[in-house]
């Protein structure tokens, strides 16, 4: 059953989710649903402790991979691949333990570079 209540959003946020519907034929109401799922999911990997599994994603350039590797808890890693483009590296590590030893690993990177991207996948 679907509830219906009243929100506020910026005019750009509006614009961006008006455009986003007419382009691909889907309901405003399906899009802010969609995006709030993936914003719920974040906040409650981050606000409960569990065990979870998701991808870390850094993209860096001019940072040696040996820095990278001494910020990631090892512990944690199942898989992982590097991808280089250019001057620019991505490093994709699939991880899998406790929410907050991934998110002390999250931290680290985010001290030294300066894009990092967490997917959960529970
Ligand atoms: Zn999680």
């Amino acid at each position: 059953m679907k509830k219906r209540f009243g929100i506020s959003i910026s005019e750009d946020k509006y614009r961006v989710i008006d455009e986003l519907s007419r382009k691909t034929n889907t309901a405003r109401s399906l899009i802010v649903e969609k995006a709030l799922e993936a914003y719920i999911t974040a906040i409650k990997h981050k606000a409960e402790k569990h065990d979870c599994c998701g991808l870390i994603i850094v993209k860096y350039k001019k940072v040696s991979e040996e820095e990278i590797t001494r910020k990631i808890n090892k512990e944690l890693v199942n898989a992982e691949t590097h991808i280089h483009e250019g001057e620019v590296c991505v490093r994709i590590a699939y991880v899998k333990g406790s929410s907050d030893e991934i998110e002390k690993t999250i931290t680290n990177l985010s001290s030294l570079v300066a894009s990092v991207t967490f997917v959960p996948l529970d």
